[in-house]
């Protein structure tokens, strides 16, 4: 029933760093769950074994009842990073079409679906524009956008507004919380900062410091979609 499970997942790197100890989670569909933790005490890490982009030296993940792997695969969550990863030679839908471009999917298909999440995150009007005519936080939406070019039910976002100003990052905070009502999608986001978590989340999963164990996890007020 779990969307995400972690059961007993450790993580050593081939330098001996130990960045998670038995990581235990279990997120169901439709949570808004924010990570949070000291710097280095493995939050990218869970993301990236969730993600599939490592492997863990010990335990077991499932996403959606499949391997990493074959959620990977199956297109089965958008991976949001902390900087946006924009080309800056395709204008705003180019860049949101690219991950269907890549899969093949038909030219028609492609400018659809990414009109639909352009919409998603109010930038529909920006399409012909290039990331360097964007503010840093039009383009971290872009970036959410192409996130979901493959309409997946799970978002992983690692410190996505990090990098921004208050202000912007108080407005995406809001853009996203709509996006996560509007959608329903469950939402795994790794942030540094408290107020962020508590009003963004259902739950707050609390790391220690390195190696990472899951302290705490938090339940928060917030009404689900
Ligand atoms: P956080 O996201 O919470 O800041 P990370 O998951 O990035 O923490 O890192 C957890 C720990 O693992 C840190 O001590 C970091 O230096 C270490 N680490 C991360 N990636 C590697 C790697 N590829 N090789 C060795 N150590 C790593
Ligand atoms: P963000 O919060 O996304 O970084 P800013 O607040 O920096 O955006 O806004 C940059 C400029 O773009 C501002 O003039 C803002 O009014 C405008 N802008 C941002 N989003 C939209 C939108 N969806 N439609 C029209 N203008 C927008």
């Amino acid at each position: 029933e779990a969307i995400v499970s972690v059961q007993g997942v450790s993580m050593v790197f081939p330098n001996g760093t130990v960045a998670l100890k038995d990581a235990n989670l279990e997120i169901a569909q439709g949570e808004f769950i924010s990570l949070i933790g000291p710097s280095g005490c493995g939050k990218t890490t869970l993301l990236r074994l969730l993600a599939d982009l490592i492997q863990p030296s010990s335990g077991t993940i499932r996403i959606g009842g499949k391997s990493p792997e074959q959620a990977r695969k199956a297109r089965a969550y958008g991976y949001v990073f902390q900087a946006p990863t924009l080309m800056e030679w395709r204008n705003v839908l180019s860049n949101v079409m690219l991950p269907l471009e890549v899969m093949n999917f038909p030219v028609q298909e492609r400018r659809a679906r990414a009109e639909r999440m352009l919409a998603l995150v109010g930038l529909e009007k920006f399409a012909r524009h290039y990331p360097w005519q964007l503010s840093g936080g039009m383009q971290q939406r872009v970036s959410i956008a192409r996130a979901l070019a493959f309409d997946p039910q799970l978002l992983f976002m690692d410190e996505p507004f990090g990098a921004l100003d208050e202000i912007t990052r108080e407005n995406l905070n809001l853009e996203l919380l709509r996006l996560w009502r509007e959608t329903g999608k469950t939402i795994i986001f790794v942030t540094h900062s408290i107020p962020e978590a508590v009003f963004l989340s259902t739950r707050i999963v609390v790391m220690t410091p390195r190696p990472g164990k899951i302290e705490t996890v938090i339940p928060v007020d917030l009404p689900q979609p």
